[in-house]
C-alpha cells in the first residue's frame, strides 16, 4: 500500500470498516510510515475530538489512537490465526481422504 492508498483509508478505518487484507496492509504502512502516522493521528484527533467536546467529559486521544491500533493488529492475529485453522482442517480433510482411499483400496 503507499501513502495515497493509506490515506484515501484513514476514514475508513477511523470508522472500523476496513477488514483482513486491507486493514493488514494499512496498519502496516502507517506503522512504517511517519508522515500517513501523523496524518491519522491527526484525523483521529479531529473526528474523535470534536465527538468528546459535544460530550463535554474528559479523555486522552493519544491513549485512545493507540488502543485503537493495537485493537487493529489484535483483529489482524485473529485473522491470520483463523487462517491457520482453516489452512490446518484442510489438511486434516486431505488426509483423511487419502487414509480411506488408501484403506478402501488395501481392502
Ligand atoms: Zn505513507
Amino acid at each position: 500500500m503507499n501513502c495515497k492508498d493509506a490515506e484515501k483509508n484513514i476514514p475508513y478505518f477511523l470508522q472500523d470498516e476496513l477488514d483482513g487484507g486491507r486493514l493488514e496492509e494499512f496498519i502496516d504502512h502507517v506503522e512504517h510510515c511517519p508522515e500517513c502516522k501523523e496524518e491519522l493521528t491527526i484525523q483521529f484527533l479531529v473526528s474523535e475530538g470534536l465527538e468528546h467536546l459535544e460530550q463535554g467529559g474528559n479523555f486522552n486521544l493519544q491513549e485512545e489512537l493507540l488502543m485503537k491500533l493495537a485493537d487493529a493488529q489484535h483483529r489482524i492475529s485473529m485473522h491470520h490465526m483463523l487462517w491457520y485453522i482453516l489452512v490446518i482442517l484442510e489438511a486434516a480433510v486431505a488426509l483423511a481422504i487419502i487414509v480411506a482411499f488408501y484403506v478402501i483400496f488395501r481392502l
